[in-house]
């Protein structure tokens, strides 16, 4: 074997290695099936580069040439899918078979060059679609992905700067050429490794957003509370903030869904969190502890201006329309302040805003206790 089909057959198996790995990658749920289309992209480039291992006949080498366009449009439809935007077919179509057109037929003639030219025009442009795409359109992206972008377009300069060395001085285009060598499995191993590094940040930021949400009302879980207190009330007080700390439970609750069922008592539940977020600045943060009791830590805020401001979360609760299955189901809560100061223990802190809490449902409910 010679090294040139040594080089052939050490692309095809790298392009295999990839085709492989991308079975066992998945889009998230409700996402389109991109990854197939990756995977496609490398088994057909695969193919491409294992044809010239056997010294092909010019027909040979055609359906190579056809493979490799294969190759870059399917990274195309890749990216789109990838970037959830709507796969363009008809120009996506035209293009393939336009490419594989002018190709095939540069290959029959054995125009190296022309078809080196061609791939410095046609390549580059799909890389830079694909580059705008990471880019620009892709919503949530994660630094594989910035890494794409930069993948993308390096590769399309390198393609265009190519073709502009062959033109106005071919004599040194031998170093080119072994400069090209390692275009293509550097290209390849780059794509799929962060493509795939991709999926992954994608699904460790997803798992890592679910186990801070409380599923039911999206607001934080009793952990997403507990890390993010840690971590703003230090930045707080170092800014000098007073912070309050407010717990409250709905009233009478368990009597709602004995009287409406859990499905209700679900829906008023969801409600009941929505109408008080609303109440809050984006920097405050808002907790489910467990059942119908959570947990709100305002920032800037004295245990006076809490007492005001909870005092409208309380009346907008009572005031809160629950209509379900045309019945207009009434709810209150009961609420226990707290001021949290920077010497303070956190379990001390709450146990007495639950006392708090303990004391506004002792004195009839639908009131607000302050825990001193
Ligand atoms: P109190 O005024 O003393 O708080 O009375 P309560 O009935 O609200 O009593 P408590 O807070 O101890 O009871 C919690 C009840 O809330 C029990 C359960 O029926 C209901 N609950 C807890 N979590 C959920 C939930 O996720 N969905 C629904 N539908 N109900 C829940
Ligand atoms: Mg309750
Ligand atoms: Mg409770």
């Amino acid at each position: 074997m010679t090294s040139e089909q040594t080089y052939f057959l050490t692309l095809a198996l790298l392009n295999i290695v990839l085709a492989l790995a991308g079975t066992r990658i998945k889009d998230l749920e409700g996402k389109p099936n991109s990854v197939y289309f990756l995977t496609g992209a490398f088994f057909a480039f695969s193919i491409s580069w294992f044809i010239y291992v056997f010294e092909p006949s010019t027909f040979m080498k055609i359906v190579s040439a056809i493979f490799a366009v294969l190759f870059i449009w399917g990274i195309i439809v890749f990216s789109s899918k990838r970037c959830e935007k709507k796969v363009p077919w008809i120009f996506i179509i035209s293009i393939f078979t336009i490419h594989s057109i002018i190709q095939s037929y540069f290959t029959f003639l054995d125009n190296f060059n022309a078809v080196l030219y061609l791939n410095g025009v046609l390549i580059p442009f799909a890389f830079l679609i694909a580059s705008y795409l990471f880019f620009k359109v892709k919503k949530e992206k994660n630094s594989s992905d910035t890494v794409l972008v930069y993948i993308f377009l390096i590769m399309s300069i390198f393609l265009i700067a190519r073709s502009i060395i062959l033109k106005i001085s071919p004599e040194i285009f031998s170093i080119t050429s072994v400069s090209s060598q390692f275009l293509w499995p550097v290209f390849c191993v780059a794509i799929g490794v962060f493509s795939f590094l991709s999926f992954t940040e994608e699904a460790q930021d997803k798992l890592k957003i679910e186990s801070i949400t409380d599923s039911l009302t999206g607001v934080l879980n009793r952990r997403g509370f507990f890390s993010a207190l840690k971590i703003k009330t230090k930045k707080a007080w170092n800014a000098n903030e007073q912070l309050s700390l407010v717990l409250f439970d709905l009233d009478h609750f368990k009597n709602v869904n004995d009287a409406h069922g859990h499905k209700a008592g679900d829906i008023i539940l969801k409600k009941c969190a929505q109408q008080i977020k609303e109440k809050l600045r984006e920097s405050d943060l808002f907790g489910r502890f467990g059942g119908e009791e959570f947990a709100i830590l305002l920032f800037g805020v004295d245990i006076k201006k809490a007492k005001n401001i909870v005092e409208r979360m309380r009346i907008s609760l009572e005031e809160m329309s629950s209509i379900y299955k045309e019945k207009n189901i009434k709810i209150t809560a009961s609420f226990g302040i707290v001021e949290m100061k920077e010497s303070d223990n956190f379990d001390d802190v709450f146990i007495k805003a639950d006392n708090a809490l303990y004391a506004a449902k002792k004195s009839g409910r639908n009131k607000i206790k302050l825990g001193l």
